[in-house]
């Protein structure tokens, strides 16, 4: 068998490697053979496709639901404890789980990053990491009143943030710096004019 690193058990509690750092699929998940990058003509793009059995690997970006959680016109944002990005700061989500809607893991991924059930308000937007192959799809949210934040497994510490003091140069990622933007943006609309 050729190349590639040799296959450890993992150790307990150890941090899972992410999805965008993981190598290109060699092997046809069918049969097992080598797969090839071979040129298309009918899709017009280069595909993996099996040596043996002419099954094409496709690679399409995963999905990522997270929520931007308020309460009185501040953001709960979380440092994170894992790589990618560990030490920097973001918002609570997770790539979704088979059978599971965008809505229900946003609101999973809240619970078990920052220990609150949040009550998701529409959708904030859609943001692309092309580089990563990820699609992240983020929702506003309300973190009730009597609901206590407390950081799990992923999340070095959690903290309210205010418009501005978000810490723009301490963010995890650009999609991130976007969504925070974008929510920037609509407290701005919906505040009521200032009297003069
Ligand atoms: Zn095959």
């Amino acid at each position: 068998m050729a190349g590639g690193p040799p296959c450890r058990p993992s150790k307990a509690g150890a941090p899972p490697v992410s999805p965008e750092q993981l190598p290109t699929p060699r092997f046809c998940q069918l049969c097992g053979h080598a797969l090839v990058e071979r040129y298309l003509p009918h899709e017009e793009r280069w595909r993996l496709q099996c040596e043996q059995c002419g099954f094409v690997h496709y690679l399409n970006p995963r999905v990522v639901a997270a929520v931007a959680p308020e309460r009185d016109g501040r953001l709960l944002l979380m440092k994170r404890a894992w790589e990618p990005r560990a030490g920097f700061w973001t918002i609570p989500g997770g790539f979704l789980e088979m059978g599971e809607s965008a809505e229900e893991g946003a609101v999973r991924e809240t619970k078990e990053e920052a220990g609150v059930d949040v009550e998701l308000r529409g959708l904030l937007g859609v943001y692309t990491r092309r580089d990563a192959g990820i699609v992240v799809v983020i929702y506003r949210g309300l973190v009730p009143d009597d609901a206590a934040p407390r950081p799990g497994a992923e999340a070095l510490e959690l903290r309210w943030f205010g418009p501005e003091d978000i810490p723009w140069e301490e963010l995890a990622f650009p999609t991130t710096v976007q969504a925070l933007r974008d929510w920037v943006a609509d407290r701005e609309a919906e505040a009521p004019p200032k009297s003069t």
